[in-house]
């Protein structure tokens, strides 16, 4: 269930789903998503479905991820990424096979430690890892990203992320409304911010503080 042809399988549905950038399909075909979850699950991680990751948590969709790190991708790559909500840190191991560096901040303890482990005995080298409070962005406020990714829901953009987001830089998060949530990519241009909304999706809300 683990088998390449399994995951060859999922591969190409995302691309009957409209993932078109080869590198992203590419590295969603090489990184071992199975590894991200627990043994009890593995049969199941090369399904287009979320899955549960512990401490009311999930693993986000395999198109999910894709479309997220299509969207990061849609105006070149970028050096440094920012993603918020760690998680089990499958969508990290993505974005270190693309961006030369990527940093991610997790705000449960537990998760921020098992996705460093797994991390490392995947050899991804180039990836800092914090346990904080996304809201605030990376803790070192001078740091600036190229690209900025959230994996939780949000009312709004939060001001730290947009302070630390590069001129001419995308931060791709879902915005809840209270009624759904939107997929929106957000672009720094020099006269302000460009608010794209695309897909409704579901994803876990962002939570303040540390769990
Ligand atoms: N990309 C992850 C998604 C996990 S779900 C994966 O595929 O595994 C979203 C994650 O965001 C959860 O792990 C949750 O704990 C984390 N999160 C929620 N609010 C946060 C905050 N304020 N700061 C950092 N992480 C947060």
């Amino acid at each position: 269930m683990t088998s390449q042809r399994t995951r060859d399988r999922l591969i190409n549905r995302l691309q009957e789903q409209g993932i078109h950038n080869e590198q992203v399909l590419d590295v969603m075909r090489r990184v071992p998503r199975h590894l991200f979850v627990d043994e009890a699950l593995a049969h199941r991680a090369y399904e287009d479905t979320a899955l549960p990751i512990g401490y009311g948590q999930t693993i986000s969709q395999p198109f999910i991820v894709a479309y997220m790190t299509q969207l990061l991708l849609e105006d070149g790559v970028g050096n440094s990424v920012l993603e918020i909500g760690t998680g089990c840190g499958y969508q990290t191991a993505v974005l270190a096979s693309i961006f030369p560096q990527v940093y991610s901040v997790e705000r449960i303890e537990a998760l921020h430690q098992q996705a460093k482990k797994r991390l490392a005995e995947l050899e991804l080298y180039n990836v800092q890892l914090r346990h904080t409070d996304g809201i605030e962005g990376w803790p070192n406020p001078s740091y600036r990203f190229d690209r900025i990714i959230m994996t939780a829901a949000c009312s709004e953009i939060p001001e730290a992320l947009v302070a630390q987001l590069s001129e001419g830089g995308i931060m791709v998060l879902p915005i809840d409304n209270g009624a759904d949530q939107t997929m929106t990519k957000v672009t720094r241009s020099p006269d302000g911010l460009i608010c794209d909304e695309l897909e409704k999706v579901i994803f876990v809300p962002l939570l303040p503080g540390l769990g």
